[in-house]
Parts: structure tokens; sequence; C-alpha cells
């Protein structure tokens, strides 16, 4: 999109164990030349118990990637047992947080309220959160879908200052498209973040939302990033089962401008 720098995120969601995320990370950052990495952003968002080894690595090798963590805890310390803080996170370096991705809105009941407390502690932490909206396939096909996703989107921002949101990365993620192949079509994707963008200029004015990154995610893969990532309101892409292939993940970075 227009005059902001295309992002690329590689969720691994529960996949690879803290071994098999070095070799993945090394084999992106060798692949990836020094300018492809300065047009594009590139972050993997790895497990929990992956991110330290991810740490080591980047700061090591001083390699120009990004990582982040797939959620964290809305409270900042204290009795919550096997939740992990925003500022655990932002110890080990992490640049990003997913919040409200719709695997976490199914299996942990994550709601709009829920999801808006986390990207709060995340900014709490000063880690920029990833927010994620997008509707089931029963709304699409009622054709509901573009207030479902604006009202998800309003609900998961409730508390979150203009000076916040200027930060803030979104991601269009269609539950329809996440993990199944199929991908929404590139005019599909542009009219959802399009949306998306009118409403965080509704919410935060429209200096701010010019400035937002809206991600598109739904079986993004090598061969059809590059239509999706020339749509003007598509600023690059959330990305899950092809970021675990290093090939993959470098020709989605590849399909950027
Ligand atoms: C995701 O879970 O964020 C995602 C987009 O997954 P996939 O690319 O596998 O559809």
């Amino acid at each position: 999109g227009t005059g902001r720098r295309t992002l690329v995120a590689g969720n691994w969601k529960m996949n690879l164990n803290h071994l098999e995320a070095i070799a993945l990370v090394q084999k992106i950052a060798f692949d990836l030349k020094p300018a492809e990495l300065e047009t594009v952003e590139v972050v993997v968002i790895p497990p929990f118990t992956d991110l330290r080894s991810v740490q080591t690595l980047v700061d090591g090798d001083k390699l120009a990637l990004g990582y982040g963590a797939q959620d964290l805890s809305q409270h900042g310390s204290g009795a919550h047992t096997g939740d992990i803080s925003g500022s655990m996170l932002a110890k080990l370096g992490c640049s990003y947080v997913v919040v409200g991705h719709s695997e976490r809105r199914a299996d942990h009941h994550e709601d709009d309220a829920l999801v808006a407390a986390k990207a709060k502690a995340a900014y709490a932490a000063g880690i920029t959160p990833i927010l994620c909206v997008g509707e089931v396939e029963e709304i699409r096909a009622a054709g509901t879908h573009v207030e479902h996703v604006l009202g998800q989107l309003a609900g998961s921002l409730a508390g979150i200052t203009a000076e916040q949101a200027a930060t803030i990365v979104i991601a269009y993620e269609p539950v329809w498209a996440i993990g199944t192949g199929r991908t929404a079509s590139a005019q599909d994707a542009q009219d959802m973040c399009a949306a998306v963008r009118g409403k965080l200029a509704e919410l935060y004015g429209d200096a701010a939302a010019a400035g937002i990154r809206v991600l598109y995610g739904g079986s993004v893969k090598a061969a059809n990033a590059g239509e999706l990532f020339t749509m003007p309101d598509v600023d690059g892409g959330l990305v899950g089962g092809a970021s675990l292939v290093a090939e993959e993940f470098v020709g989605i970075v590849r399909s950027g401008p």
C-alpha cells in the first residue's frame, strides 16, 4: 500500500521446536539479501519456547529480522499460571505480539474485550500488537462480513489511544481462508482492508489511518502473494503454513514491492 512499508509476518503456530526454529531462521536470513530486508519488513512469530533461541541468533548474527510472540497475558505479572507477560516478551526482544488470532478466539473463547485488554498489555510493555479480525464462512455467505469485521475491530480497539493506534498492525484474516488453501481474491482482500482503514479513520483520523498497516492473512503463498500485495490497502501478509518452509516464505517476501 501507498507509502507504507510492506510487512510479512510468519505465524508458526504450534510448530517447530527450538532447534528447528534456529534452522529455519538461519535459512530465511541466508536467502534474503540486505536490500530485500530494507524494502520489506520481515518478522517471524514462533512459539514461546523458541523465542530465546531466536533472540540469541538474531542478536548474535545481527540479522535484520524482527520477531514476536503469538499471544500474551492481559495481566502484567503475578498469579496467572501458564501465562506469559508482555514484559517477559519485551525482555526477549519481541517487537510484535499477535492478539485476537481466530484460533485463540475459537480455542480459548477470547472475545473482543479480552483482545483489547491484551493489546493494552502489549503497549504497556512497549510491544506492537498485530490485531487479527476476520469472519467465518457463514457470515460471509450471509453478506454481513464487513459490519462483522468492523465491529470486531472497534471492540478489539476499545481503550486504545490514537497515539497507540498509530503503530498498530491490523491483520484481516477470513477464518474460511486460514489453513484451507482457499485464499480470498485480491479484490475481496482489498475491499475488506479498505473498509478496515475507513473504520480506523473514523476512530483515529485520516492521517493515522493512512499510516497504519493492514495485512491480509489466509492461505498466502509465494504464488498468490504478489497479486495480494499490489492491492492499494493491503500492506503485506500474516502467513501461517507457508511460513514454515523457507523457500515459500522467502518467495512471499520477494512478492513485496
Ligand atoms: C494464520 O493463521 O495467521 C494464517 C494466515 O494461516 P495460513 O497462512 O496457514 O492460512
